[in-house]
């Protein structure tokens, strides 16, 4: 098929391309995106959107970003690929080293991976070599929360929600793993000591078997959009340590200054011994992850039985990769992206407020880049992706919510268009019925 039109193109699409979560019989209906630059995305159809999505959190300084685009031409021109195995790279090295810098404190080696998911396979892995090789054979379970999301591979899916983490249908042959509530109180609430007896309840109880708790801080994305309360987080960081359990950050959508701190978990202070890096990662250029661990955690791993961490995927640590991030994360620190994201954050605040007075809207939260407005009932996706191209915007909501995580870059003239689009689609939304 060359130069096929864009009928053709949209037509074998239909028919042969999977997208995420879809089905082939009745597909979503896709866009067809030509180009992109900032924070516009220019159709095949000839219609521009403004992407308040960041692709999924990660293109965080917008598409086609100079410095990223220049970084990425340069390092390919020098070395696209070479394996990690007995070799190594300025990229890598310089990036490993930029990461260990800005990391919460403690955290001082690093695995690259290809995807967010593989990093929570690695994190997982890393805690139970690390109680293996103290002979600790019993410790072969993760206690995590009901609402999370790490992933679809399938290490990752056993720490999701067992119900709402989207692989119920493969319950049976997954990991037990052990799950506590979900943290109850909001960000802005009002903080409740009863909130934590349920977690803490729960580690006490599996304590001989636990080897790590896995959480995403602050922030559940995937499983929900909500955000609780940092002391929540403080609380579990000393119930860990009381308990000799290894704590796992999965900070793969909010790290990169999403929440308003450079990782979510500085919202609470604490840091974890294991922490999951990814998708703006490489501000949004090409797929890589981190996983970051202490030096009490690596050294157990490596001195003892079977001496070495047992993981190593194919396209480690890929040059192009590393020279992406190492320049979007150097362009983040160059960047006033703390004033920016408090910007976002106080123009969603504001925008969305109508919101929540209309009838088909449960509640409205924001935190830093992320605006949620989530509904009674379930939208109809095939109806509501449209509506907004229409008015000019690329949101993409699922379930009840309909939720917006802009680059950075976004202006407030874009992220008022952005506003004016969800209030006009929430006051009268398409919903499954
Ligand atoms: C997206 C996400 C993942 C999985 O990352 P992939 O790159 O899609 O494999 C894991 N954890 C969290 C918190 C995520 O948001």
């Amino acid at each position: 098929m060359t130069h096929p039109t864009l009928a053709e193109l949209l037509e074998f699409d239909r028919q042969h391309l999977w997208h995420p979560y879809s089905s082939l019989v009745n597909p979503p209906p896709v866009f067809a995106v030509k180009s992109a630059s900032g924070t516009t995305i220019q159709l095949e159809d000839g219609r521009e959107v403004v992407d308040a999505m960041a692709s999924w959190w990660s293109v965080i300084h917008g598409y086609n970003h100079p410095r990223l685009t220049a970084a990425l031409h340069k390092q390919v021109d020098a070395l696209a690929h070479v394996m990690f195995g007995g070799l190594t790279h300025r990229p890598a090295v310089e990036l490993g080293s930029k990461l260990i810098e800005i990391a919460p404190p403690g955290l001082e080696h690093l695995f690259f991976s290809d995807s967010g998911s593989v990093a929570v396979e690695v994190a997982i892995k890393q805690s139970l070599q690390y109680w293996h090789a103290q002979g600790a054979s019993r410790k072969r379970k993760l206690l995590t929360v009901c609402g999370g999301y790490h992933g679809d591979t399938f290490g990752a899916m056993a720490v999701c929600d067992p119900v709402n983490g989207m692989h119920g249908l493969f319950t049976d042959v997954l990991t037990k793993h052990v799950f506590a509530d979900k943290p109850a109180i909001g960000f802005r609430e009002q903080w409740d000591e009863s909130a934590f007896e349920n977690i803490e309840q729960t580690l006490e109880n599996n304590r001989e078997e636990i080897a790590a708790v896995i959480i995403e801080p602050i922030v559940q994305g995937a499983g929900g959009m909500s955000f609780y309360h940092t002391e929540y987080l403080r609380k579990l960081r000393r119930l860990c340590d009381e308990h000799d359990t290894l704590l796992i950050f999965d900070e793969i959508a909010t790290g990169f200054g999403r929440t308003g701190k450079l990782f979510a978990c500085e919202q609470a202070a604490v840091s974890p011994d294991i922490m999951c890096l990814g998708k703006a990662l490489t501000g949004g250029y090409m797929s890589l992850a981190a996983t970051l661990c202490t030096h009490k955690i690596a050294h157990t791993i490596s001195s003892n039985e079977p001496g070495v961490f047992m993981h190593g995927p194919t396209f480690m640590a890929n040059p192009m990769a590393c020279a992406v991030a190492l320049e979007s994360v150097n362009l983040l620190l160059e960047s006033p992206w703390k004033s920016a994201v408090a910007t976002i954050e106080a123009t969603l605040k504001k925008g969305l407020e109508r919101c929540r007075e209309m009838p088909a809207v449960k509640d409205v939260r924001v935190l830093g880049a992320i605006g949620v407005v989530e509904l009674r009932s379930p939208l109809d996706m095939h109806r509501v992706s449209e509506m907004f191209v229409q008015r000019g915007v690329w949101l993409r909501p699922f379930g009840k919510l309909v939720y917006v995580m802009p680059p950075y870059v976004i202006t407030t003239q874009e992220l008022q268009k952005v506003i004016a689009a969800i209030i006009d689609v929430v006051a009268d939304p398409p919903l499954l019925n």
